[in-house]
């Protein structure tokens, strides 16, 4: 059986634990390797190793960390279908989804190139009689990013770009559940250039964590996961003195006004609801139907679904792949069952459309006349369930939206431009489409829901990860005036 250790230092190092777990390739529906699940002394050596790079890499200049970032985004690129294809394997994703998620990630390091600008400080001159203010940005020291399983490559890509290139040294604990292309870009990022111990990735689950949260070495946690985690992280963490961001999980809903084009509306609730699985944490969970658009649109959805071919990753034809393991696709087509139901209406049972064989597929499903009591509504299933809420207008979709413990992202479809601004300030969600159901945003942008979906003060990536990953210092200084100098300068007032 394949075995997938920890990286420190520059090298691969076997785990010593004795604790593994299994790793499954999903479309087989069979587990293909195991991974190392450090201890609390592998993830102090992690530490240890980050805190010794320091020195160095917070000394090195901005030029040559950006050349290595440059690099790393030259490597990444010649091993974009190599890196996608590991996330495939271990995650389950169709082929041209995990290159979508590759391509998400390097637009992070490119940004990150843009080190030298991004650290630039303020300056006031002459705040005083010969006293000039500046600010400056430096880095935190060793950081940790925890991440989920639905982005083992991007989510990483969002944190440790800007983490290095503000000069931090980094420890990555991975998903346990497709822990494999982390491994991968650690070892691009050596062909980068970048020196051995900045960049460090320990294998592991909740007891590698609990150690990061409580190491006094460690400055600061980003956090990508589920809400209850990331609300833990974010305590534990805050509680321990480190500065914490922690997003957790979603409930997405696309509200769809009814002057809105049905057809476009129906292919984005298809692609968004469906896409990887649903296991998207800006999938498409709840379609809001405003009044007459209810009954065209949930026809115009049910009749795309057939057409959504499920399969292997690995088959081009494929366009939605199996779910990451056996006992999340019971948990999803469980809230097929009456009782998570409740009133509503099974359209589409996607139990019925499952690939022959043991891999861990479930087939897209749609229900119709939700109510917000059913647990169908009320939790995060991360999977290809969507659900369809009916109501009567424009303000009783907004209740909905704003009453809902998450707020990650949320997409509006209309025809009116007026509608579309008047919701995108009434909305109280982080990140809003209009006639976009899925706006991540650019890397030079920040990430990041509110409520329930992010515990911290800082959205990830873009702006916001620089200053998650920096701390200021104000210097002021007071410079005489050469005037009084009692040693000659060749001033012409010294003579
Ligand atoms: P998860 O919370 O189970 O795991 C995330 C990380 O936390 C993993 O590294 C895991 O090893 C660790 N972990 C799990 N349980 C833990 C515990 N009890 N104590 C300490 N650490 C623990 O999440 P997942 O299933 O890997 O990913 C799916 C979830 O992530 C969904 O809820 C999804 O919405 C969310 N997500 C959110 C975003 C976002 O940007 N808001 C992005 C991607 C995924």
């Amino acid at each position: 059986m394949k075995r997938i250790s920890h990286w420190v230092d520059g090298r691969i190092i076997a785990g010593k634990s004795g604790r593994t777990g299994p790793v499954y390739n999903p479309a087989l529906g069979e587990q293909v390797a195991e991974v190392d699940l450090a201890s609390a002394a592998e993830v102090d050596l992690a530490v240890e190793t980050a805190r010794a790079a320091f020195p160095a890499w917070r000394a090195t200049s901005l030029a040559r960390r950006s050349e290595v970032l440059f690099r790393m985004r030259e490597v990444l690129d010649a091993n974009r279908k190599e890196v996608a294809a590991a996330v495939m394997a271990e995650h389950g994703k169709v082929l041209s989804d995990a290159e979508g998620e590759v391509a998400r990630g390097l637009e992070n390091l490119e940004f990150a190139c843009g080190a030298p600008y991004l650290l630039r400080g303020g300056h006031s001159e002459q705040v005083a009689r010969g006293v000039d203010v500046y600010s400056v940005l430096e880095p935190l020291g060793v950081v940790a990013g925890i991440t989920p399983f639905n982005f083992p490559a991007m989510v990483p890509l969002w944190m440790f770009s800007n983490a290095i290139a503000c000069g931090n040294c980094f420890v990555l604990k991975p998903s346990e559940k497709d822990p494999s292309a982390s491994l991968l870009l650690a070892v691009l990022w050596k062909q980068a250039g970048l020196p051995d111990g900045v960049l460090n990735v320990i294998q592991g689950d909740r007891e590698a964590v609990e150690r990061i949260l409580a190491h006094p070495d460690v400055a600061a946690i980003s956090f990508v996961g589920s809400t209850p985690v990331a609300r833990h992280i974010y305590e534990t963490g805050t509680r321990n003195g480190k500065r914490v961001q922690a997003l957790g999980g979603a409930k997405n809903h696309m509200v769809v006004l009814p002057d809105a084009d049905v057809d476009m509306a129906a292919d984005a609730a298809v692609s968004a609801g469906y896409g990887s699985a649903g296991e998207r944490c800006m999938a498409i969970s709840v379609v809001v139907a405003v009044g007459t658009v209810a009954d065209p649109l949930v026809r115009a959805i049910a009749e795309r679904i057939p057409r959504v071919k499920v399969g292997p990753g690995d088959d081009p034809s494929s366009e939605m792949g199996p779910l990451i393991t056996g006992e999340h696709r019971q948990h999803v087509a469980g809230y097929l069952e009456p009782d998570a139901l409740g009133e509503a209406r099974l359209v589409v049972d996607g139990r019925a459309s499952v690939p022959a064989g043991p891999g861990f597929y479930l087939g897209p499903s749609l229900v119709d006349h939700v109510q917000p009591a059913s647990s169908v509504y009320a939790e995060e299933i991360f999977g290809p369930v969507l659900s369809v809420v009916r109501v009567g207008t424009y303000e009783e979709a907004l209740q909905l939206v704003n009453a809902n413990p998450y707020a990650n992202g949320v997409a509006l479809f209309t025809r009116d431009g007026g509608a579309a601004r008047r919701f995108q300030v009434d909305v109280e969600v982080g990140m809003v489409g209009v006639n976009v159901p899925i706006p991540v945003p650019v890397s030079y942008y920040s990430f990041g829901g509110w409520k329930a979906s992010l515990f911290g003060d800082t959205h990830m990536y873009g702006p916001d990860g620089v200053r998650f990953f920096t701390r200021t210092k104000v210097v002021t200084s007071r410079w005489p005036d050469p005037a009084s100098s009692s040693v000659d300068l060749g001033f012409p007032q010294n003579r």
